[in-house]
């Protein structure tokens, strides 16, 4: 494994945000051995607290300010929406040379939003790792959350090649698979394998709650048979999926749309009785879920592979 072999890349790790992928970076670098010190900034003081208890970070700061002047990385690892005020209080105190990242889900408004903060001779290296659960704080963090999971880079058009070749080795100190692409098209990709999703989802739950023909009891008892995994995605912090919504409105759009024409013509198969297209339409699908399993994303086992005891590790 990389992380074990990857050795220090930066003095000081500062993680403004200290949630999930906050944390989890924390315990993956610390793992690795990849960073000299980590300080970290969370708005609230009971998350810092819970920070320095746990013992992810060596020192916290009340501001944003504080914990990022004198970091050789500092990572955002708050709601999309919260980052560009959040690169508007650093950008005076960044050390030159330094790097500035972050894990937002959605890439282009976020690089709008901060990229104009960022000073002359820092480099900004906007990042995305596809790992997460529906688990958030500083409690739900956790070393092993971005093994061979993939970490999109998407750098700035005429960015610093060093710059972006030091972040891609400290993801991959974390254990991530990288990959690299456009702003654009990384929100259009992430729309498809995980923003729609997300949406259909919470609709699905909603559908669920409102239909009283059925009774919450029957719902939970018999969730199993698919609910269940809708409710999963489904509880996701709701402040980071509204901020992804609102901030990625194109293309979620656009792929609503076609999932809306898409249900319309399965909704017709199923009102004529085509049993033909909706037989190959599901054979279609189920390759799919192979392709995913095969490129070990995902497992074969039954139910998902799930233990009684299982967390899971999700995509997003
Ligand atoms: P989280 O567990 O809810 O943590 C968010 C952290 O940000 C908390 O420490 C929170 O502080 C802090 N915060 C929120 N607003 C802030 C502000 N205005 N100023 C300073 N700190 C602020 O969230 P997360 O799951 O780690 O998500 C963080 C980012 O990762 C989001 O941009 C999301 O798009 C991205 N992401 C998430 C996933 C996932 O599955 N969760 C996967 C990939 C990428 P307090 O605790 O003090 O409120």
């Amino acid at each position: 494994m990389t992380a074990s072999m990857s050795g220090q890349l930066f003095q000081r790790l500062t993680l403004i945000g200290l949630g999930l992928e906050g944390s989890s970076i924390a315990w993956a670098a610390k793992r690795g051995g990849l960073v000299g010190e980590i300080t970290g900034h969370a708005r609230t003081a009971a998350t810092r607290e819970k920070a320095m208890e746990l013992g992810f970070c060596d020192r916290v700061w009340p501001t944003a300010a504080e914990a990022a002047e004198g970091a050789d990385l500092v990572i955002l690892c708050v709601p999309v929406g919260a980052s560009g005020p959040v690169a508007a209080e650093i950008g005076p105190v960044l050390k030159p040379g330094a790097i500035v990242s972050d894990v937002g889900s959605v890439k282009a408004s976020l690089i709008a939003d901060v990229a104009p903060h960022i000073p002359e001779g820092v480099h900004f290296v906007p990042a995305h790792p596809i790992a997460g659960t529906e688990h958030s704080g500083p409690e739900s963090g956790f070393a092993e959350l971005f093994d061979d999971r993939w970490c999109v880079l998407t750098p700035l058009p005429g960015g610093d090649p060093e710059a972006v070749a030091r972040l891609r080795a400290f993801w991959e100190g974390l254990g991530a698979r990288i990959d690299q692409m456009d702003a654009v098209h990384h929100d259009l990709v992430l729309a498809v394998t995980s923003h729609v999703p997300h949406a259909i989802a919470y609709t699905m739950v909603g559908v669920a709650d409102h239909l009283r023909r059925v009774t919450d009891s029957e719902v939970i008892q018999f969730s199993a048979a698919g609910f269940r995994d809708f409710t999963r995605i489904a509880a996701s912090d709701p402040v980071m999926w509204r901020d992804v919504f609102l901030s990625n409105r194109e293309a979620t759009l656009d792929i609503l749309g076609r999932f809306t024409e898409e249900l319309f013509v399965l909704q017709r198969a199923i009102r004529m009785g085509d049993g033909d297209y909706l037989r190959d339409y599901f054979t279609h699908t189920r390759e799919i879920r192979r392709g995913i399993i095969e490129a070990g994303q995902d497992t074969a086992a039954p139910d998902f592979g799930r233990r009684s005891t299982d967390a899971g590790k999700a995509g997003e």
